[in-house]
């Protein structure tokens, strides 16, 4: 993953700045020692020749510029480490906010797969309590229908029209019909589902 990369290249990136910033810090250390120690020859009168009076002079003026400039360098360097925190900081929350992004989507997705599976189960429940107040025969038949059929074995009758073939019964068959028993199995003369009559057959 892209952002991890960026992440671990930014650690990798402050620890190389602690360890410069440490390395300047012993520098700018070292120069002070130099300069205390060539001040207290100075203030002690050790030098008595002209000479070697404004050698040390000029080696002290040139430690101090060296000093400023290494006391730069550090600064820099800790400049630099802010950034890279900042930077760091950024890419860690990005991360962190895709991860729950990621996470929220997946709860989603478990939510929706709960309801479908209760529903599902609903259903499976509901079709039980029905099928076990049909008549065996009459189960097998539409078992059987719904196997030939793509899954539907049954068909309500429309305004005289098979909803399964979607065909209209002809006058004979709907005359049939509207002479048959409530209870009488009746079927599509084309397609042979089984035909469910309703308020809406039409008859
Ligand atoms: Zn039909």
């Amino acid at each position: 993953m892209q952002l991890r990369d960026a992440v671990a290249s930014l650690e990798a990136e402050q620890s190389d700045l602690r360890r410069a910033q440490v390395k300047a810090e012993t520098d700018v250390e070292q120069v002070r020692t130099r300069i205390d120690r060539d001040r207290k020859r100075l203030d002690a009168g050790q030098v008595s020749s002209p000479r070697e009076l404004e050698n040390l002079q000029s080696e002290i003026a040139s430690l101090i510029r060296r000093q400023s400039d290494l006391e730069e360098v550090v600064l820099e360097i800790m400049e630099r480490q802010e950034a890279a925190q900042g930077r760091r900081e950024a890419a860690a929350a990005e991360r962190a906010e895709i991860a729950a992004d990621r996470d929220a989507v997946a709860a989603r997705r478990d939510t929706a797969l709960g309801e479908i599976g209760e529903q599902a189960g609903k259903a499976a429940d509901r079709r039980a309590a029905v099928a076990g107040e049909e008549p065996q025969d009459l189960l097998a038949l539409y078992e059987r229908m719904r196997a030939q059929h793509g899954g539907v074995g049954a068909a309500a009758l429309h305004r005289g029209q098979c909803e399964g073939c979607h065909l209209s019964l002809n006058t004979v068959d709907l005359n049939n019909i509207r002479r048959a028993d409530p209870d009488e199995v009746l079927r599509c003369e084309e397609c042979r589902r089984i035909l469910v009559r309703t308020a809406e057959s039409g008859l």
